[in-house]
């Protein structure tokens, strides 16, 4: 009996408050097999252990090493015959504790040679509508030959080296076993036929202008380079298909680049020999362009691009580049290019910002290409570190938005006359934006693109909604006519609801090799850029967020970091637990619905209420075995109606009163608050992912409170929960994430009382009705 009594007032008064319910549950519903989903399950199954290269913290551990690769190349560019070929020596640092018998070297163009397999995987059957250049390859000819023509791999006295190409890799057996520390070096001969890109598709190769006849060419991935080796994946020879972009070690890089000689050309890394290719005019500009900080300085106009254009020299010039600690090489080159630039102050350091376009490109691109380098390079810095190369080069390339170290190729062209659409001017802004940003996320923050699209795509557009929102306020002028602010495709939490609350069937976790996902776009790039946002602006908050994702990306500058690695600092820089984030977001295709599901309003009394009076008859107890209690009456009960008549908290309970008068000083009372409205608001989530809950609370008088409940209140129960609120005034509304900031898929149950929305079958009644 005692027993009983005690755990019916626990019940009471401790697990659950002033609103404790009873909770029969005579037949408890068994689920055989039912295993621990638990959402705020610590991430130790899905997670790699920590070791010494990478520990526990997130950050690289004492035995953390990387390889490297440094290239010496000479390359020549046939604009005649559309043919790139070139002889590169890399010599590669073994800097592992292992040895090695093989190197695996990288020939992504093999996706173009004749027996690629990619078309073979391709399950989606007739096209609707082809390119004429796709089709044409695909039914009427055998297909382009864009394929790597190895003509020599050998040592460095001339002696070939026994190699295996399996489709996009080759295997190059060493004569012996290289061991930790040691270095060896090899060369390659090769050319392909470059690609026609805007008629087959792919991240380089040129575009021809049929009424000049001319190319613009923008070169990558063209060079046979080196795959990485790691303590996560041993060798990454996982296959280039076409669409899990690159996993490439850091290296310095020498390229001589030998095109006709009234080429422009602008590549990766410090041009070495500018007084061999630049006129006089060009070097005195290009000096004042150093000194420019608020213009770009043209140094090749208009003017001179078409007359360039009409020129086709037989002569060739050769631009000589020296790169220092880069992933990557990669260049444009064409008669066509205006070429602009300007400096922009990162930390103590000018850098350049630049731009090179063909005359198609204008008046867009002299208008706002450099400024949204320099804006971009700026924007990230602040969010990471201070940009590290000397410049930063935006190249105009029709339907193209692909990255490579300190060079990135972009679309955005107006139409013949020169008239641009607001679409076209933002989509190239933010292209711009988002290419230039990638510096940062792949190019310096080293993750492996092969395996993990979102690091570098997620990571990037999260940022590049931030840089976008800077060039707004910075470059108002930019902006159309009823724009307050940038207008952002990606980043806030609304615009990514489509997709998450769309066929489950066609929806990945963001944990998934970008090769195997559906909607590429929304799952590596929307909805880790989005979630990142949401994680800062309603989970952590921009100061935590932002001290703990400047960590990571200084802690893994010049390295290679896995997802652990960055979900591990999120945490250790912050102190908040996010596992139960990274599981919902990442790991799963959960999606948020959070509402308000039932209020009732309470008010106090000294009279027992039947609820409890139930309970003490249930339990064999009587009313006089319970201690004084504050007893909470519902709306539309006869309790209720006679509390309401009583005035303030005090006077509604004398049991209370007699409390306080006795347990508190007159002091002390002043400062006790008197609510006289108690509210039990029961929240409910349809939705699988754990997030706050954002409530706005309006009162009677005009006013609102918001309050935000963090996600741990789920922890108990998945599915609803309920919070007493007290307030001195009368709540007449309650909306659930009122600003739209978590990715509420369903906002028909956010508020209540229910805001009046008209069903189809509403509207079809009413119809006939009238
Ligand atoms: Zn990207």
């Amino acid at each position: 009996m005692k027993k009983v009594k005690y755990l019916f007032l626990s019940v009471l008064f401790v697990s659950a408050g002033m609103f404790a319910q009873e909770q029969d549950q005579e037949k408890p519903e068994r689920k055989p097999g039912h295993t621990n989903n638990n959402k705020f399950k610590q991430l130790y199954d899905e997670f790699s252990t920590p070791n010494m290269f990478r520990t526990a913290s997130g950050a690289p551990g004492p035995a953390y090493y990387q390889q490297q690769a440094d290239y010496k190349m000479d390359i020549n560019l046939d604009d005649k015959n559309a043919k790139i070929s070139g002889f590169e020596t890399i010599t590669y640092t073994n800097n592992s504790p292992d040895q090695l018998k093989y190197l695996w070297v990288q020939l992504d163009q093999n996706m173009r040679a004749k027996d690629s397999q990619t078309p073979l995987i391709q399950g989606s059957g007739v096209a609707p509508a082809q390119q004429l250049g796709s089709f044409t390859s695909s039914y009427m000819s055998d297909g382009f030959d864009g394929g790597f023509k190895i003509e020599a791999v050998t040592d460095t006295n001339g002696k070939a080296l026994p190699h295996m190409i399996n489709r996009t890799m080759m295997r190059v057996e060493l004569p012996k076993p290289i061991k930790t520390g040691e270095k060896f070096s090899f060369s390659i001969k090769w050319w392909y036929n470059i690609n026609d890109y805007v008629n087959m598709g792919g991240r380089s190769g040129y575009e021809y202008f049929p009424k000049d006849g001319n190319r613009n060419y923008i070169i990558a991935q063209f060079y046979p380079r080196m795959a990485v080796y790691n303590d996560v994946e041993g060798w990454q020879n996982s296959q280039f298909w076409g669409r899990d972009e690159f996993a490439l070690p850091f290296g310095n890089f020498e390229v001589n680049i030998t095109v006709p000689a009234d080429h422009i050309l602008d590549a990766t890394g410090q041009l070495t020999n500018r007084k061999d290719v630049f006129s006089s005019e060009m070097m005195k500009r290009y000096e004042k362009a150093k000194k420019s900080y608020d213009k770009p300085v043209m140094i090749v106009t208009q003017k001179e691009a078409e007359k360039a254009e009409k020129g086709f020299s037989n002569d060739t010039k050769t631009w000589k580049f020296y790169a220092e600690n880069v992933r990557d090489f990669g260049f444009a080159s064409s008669r066509k290019y205006i070429w602009d630039m300007m400096a922009v102050k990162i930390g103590d350091k000018d850098v350049m910002a630049v731009s090179m376009y063909p005359k198609e490109g204008n008046p867009l691109w002299e208008e706002w290409s450099t400024y949204a380098v320099a804006s971009t390079l700026k924007s990230y810095s602040r969010m990471t570190f201070d940009y590290p190369y000397h410049k930063a080069i935006s190249v105009h390339a029709k339907q193209q938005g692909m990255e490579y170290p300190m060079i990135c190729f972009n679309y955005g062209r107006p139409d013949e006359n020169g008239k641009y659409s607001d679409r076209i001017k933002y989509g190239m802004i933010s292209v711009i934006i988002h290419e230039v940003g990638h510096n940062f996320f792949p190019m310096i923050v080293n993750s492996d693109e092969r395996q993990w699209t979102w690091m570098d795509e997620g990571l990037n557009t999260f940022v590049q909604y931030v840089a976008e929102q800077d060039f707004g306020k910075w470059y108002p002028a930019a902006l159309s006519e009823g724009d307050e602010t940038y207008p952002s495709r990606r980043g806030p939490a609304a615009k990514i609801v489509p997709y998450m609350g769309g066929d489950q069937d066609y929806i990945a976790p963001i944990m998934t090799k970008g090769l195997n996902t559906y909607q590429f776009g929304n799952n590596a790039y929307g909805k880790p850029g989005t979630a990142l946002n949401i994680l800062r602006e309603t989970v952590m908050g921009p100061e935590l967020f932002d001290y703990a994702f400047r960590e990571y990306a200084q802690r893994w500058m010049f390295k290679h970091p896995t997802p652990e690695d960055f979900f591990r600092t999120m945490e250790d820089a912050s102190a908040f637990d996010l596992d139960w984030f990274w599981r919902g977001w990442f790991y799963t295709t959960d999606y948020v619905d959070i509402g308000v599901k039932e209020v009732k309003k309470y008010y106090v009394s000294s009279e027992p209420n039947e609820e409890v009076k139930e309970m003490v008859k249930k339990r064999g107890m009587k009313m006089s075995d319970l201690p004084p209690l504050v007893y909470m009456v519902e709306e539309g009960s006869d309790e209720f109606k006679e509390s309401m008549k009583k005035g303030t908290l005090l006077e509604k309970s004398p049991t209370l009163k007699e409390y306080v008068m006795d347990n508190f000083t007159a002091e002390e009372r002043k400062n006790l608050k008197e609510p006289n409205y108690f509210y039990n608001v029961t929240f409910e989530k349809p939705g699988g992912l754990v997030m706050p809950i954002i409530v706005e609370y309006t009162y009677a008088d005009g006013t609102s409170k918001t309050e935000k409940y963090p996600a741990q209140i789920w922890r108990l129960n998945d599915k609803e929960v309920s919070k007493a609120v007290a307030s001195d005034k009368e709540i007449v509304k309650i909306t659930v994430d009122p600003n739209l900031e978590t990715a509420d898929v369903d906002t028909s149950n956010n508020s209540w009382p229910k805001e009046a929305q008209q069903s189809k079958f509403d509207e079809f009644k009413n119809g006939v009705k009238n």
